[in-house]
This record gives C-alpha cells, structure tokens and sequence, in this order.
C-alpha cells in the first residue's frame, strides 16, 4: 500500500493510473465498517484508495472533534490487511489552504434528521467529499448506510454538479449483539457499552410496529419513550421519513423505501443508527 501524505504527490500519481478507481473516505479509527466498503471497492474496482482526514468543518462541537480517536498507524496496518492500493492523508493546511466561502443548501435534504441537531454538519460534509472527489477523481465511491443522510446528500450533491463517479452505499456493520459499529463507540464506558444495542433494538421493534400497522407518529412516541426510559440514554430525535426525501411521514407508503433514524447520547457520546426499509418486499436490510 503506498501513503500519500501531500496532495501535490498524491495528484501526480493519479495521472499515471490507468484502471478504475474505487474510493472509501473516512476520518480514521478504522473499524470493520469501514474495511467492508474497502472489500466491496476492491471487488468491484482495480485499484482502491482510502483517505482519512478529520475534517474540521464539519464537527459542530469542539469537544467532539478534540476527543475524535486518531490511530493512523493501527489504521495503516488495518488497511494493508484488507488490501488497500493507496491511503491518503492530505494535511489540514494543504486541503483548507485557505478559508471556504461557499456554503452548500439541499433544499431540506440538509435540515432533517441530523440537520435539526447539527447545525453546519452537512455543509462541511458537501465541502470535504466536494474537494477529495476533484483530488481522487473516482469511479465510484463508497459510503457507508449507517450515515444514510450523508449518502442521500452526497448523491444530491454529486447530481447536482456533475461528478463523474457512481455512489455506492453499503449496508451497515454490526457488533454480534446488534450495536452499529463507529469509532464513538471506544469512548463508551463499559456499562453504557452494555446498554448501546438497545438502540438496534428499538429501531426493530418500532419496524415491526409499522408493518403491524401501528402509525408512524404512534411507533415515533413508543420509540421516544423507551430509548428515554433506558438507563443513561439521552434520545435526541427518532423519525420515520421517506428514505429519498428523508421527509417525516404519516402513514405507512405502498411502494418505495423508507427510513427509521435516530441520534441518542449516552453522554458525552453520541450515537446514531437507522433501519432501511424497503416497502414494497416488507425487507428491512
Ligand atoms: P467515518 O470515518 O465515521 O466518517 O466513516 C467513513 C465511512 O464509513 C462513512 O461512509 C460511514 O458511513 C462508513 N461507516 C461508518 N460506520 C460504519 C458501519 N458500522 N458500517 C458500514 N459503514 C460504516
């Protein structure tokens, strides 16, 4: 696997290649989530390139971004072992040499969800994978579904300018007893590290609510109280909206897919997952 940590070097190196390009950008702390996007990229694509930058612009809370684990050389190992081509790591002063002015909008996209609670997130989001898709220029790229607003508005963003390169979502990874695995999750203490599959499993009862026909803003206040009523659990938001609108909605649609979200803190931590439904074939991915 070869490193690249300036972006001159790296541009350079990608004019000499000639195959297709898969591209996995992540902020590090690599866990088996990541590496399965950095499988499925190596599958489908001949060579493989894995970024990690902590983007600045896009953490709406200090703290968060102060405490954000970094273990590049773990992360270096971990992704030789899966078979990674290239792992770029640009310098914060190289890709933010000088200060964004442009500020993206997704007509709503950006203000549900996780939009309400973090304010700015998805413009530093747009900013970042906007600058690594020029640097990268892949042929497809791929994110993961446990941050499904960020893969809906990727694809919106990508749409909307232009970028020559297929987004691929892929399924969440989860620890045997249910949680979404995420680098927040090492800040867990033991015993919240105990309670956090309780969040997989609310969001799976409340699918179950649905199919029995129990409406959604029924199964969103069912939802809301039990993740309030569970020991150290801090629910922020818990919705059921239409998975490309990521709208709220009120009753259950015959055809399409739509998606069960929520953010809990389990303080100071914070923790999101979600449940994609497709509704016509009743399957919950
Ligand atoms: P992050 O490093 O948290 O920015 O994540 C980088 C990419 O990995 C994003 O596309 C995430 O959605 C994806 N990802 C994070 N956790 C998981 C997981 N448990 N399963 C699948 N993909 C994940």
């Amino acid at each position: 696997m070869k490193i690249f940590n300036g972006l001159k070097s790296w541009v350079n190196e990608r004019k000499n290649i000639k195959g297709s390009v898969g591209f996995v950008p992540t902020m590090g702390a690599l866990h088996a989530g990541h590496l399965a996007l950095i499988t499925q990229s190596r599958q489908e694509n001949d060579l493989t390139v894995c970024s990690i930058f902590v983007n600045p612009t896009q953490f709406n809370n200090a703290e968060d971004l102060q405490n954000y684990p970094r273990t590049e050389a773990a992360d270096a190992d971990k992704l030789r072992t899966a078979g990674c081509d290239v792992l770029l790591i640009p310098p914060a002063a190289e890709v933010y040499a000088s200060i964004p002015r442009i500020s993206f909008a997704f007509d709503g996209l950006d203000k549900a969800m996780e939009g309400q609670h973090r304010p700015g997130h998805f413009n530093g989001v747009a900013l970042i994978v906007s600058k690594l898709l020029h640097w990268v220029n892949p042929d497809r790229a791929y994110f993961g579904q446990k941050d499904w607003q960020q893969f809906v508005i990727v694809r919106q963003l990508v749409r909307d300018l232009s970028f020559p390169v297929s987004v691929i979502a892929c399924p969440t990874v989860r620890e045997p007893d249910g949680l979404a695995l995420s680098s927040r999750n090492q800040r867990l203490s033991a015993a919240q590290r105990q309670q956090a599959p309780q969040i997989y499993r609310v969001l799976q009862a409340a699918a179950t609510h649905l199919h029995a026909g129990i409406s959604p803003a029924q199964v969103t206040q069912t939802a809301m109280e039990t993740l309030a009523a569970t020991a150290g659990f801090d629910p922020e938001y818990f919705v059921v909206a239409d998975a490309e609108t990521l709208q709220p909605i009120n009753k259950m649609p015959d055809t399409g897919r739509i998606i069960l979200a929520t953010a809990v803190y389990l303080r100071p931590v914070r923790l999101i997952d979600n449940l994609l439904i497709d509704v016509s074939s009743a399957k919950t991915p």
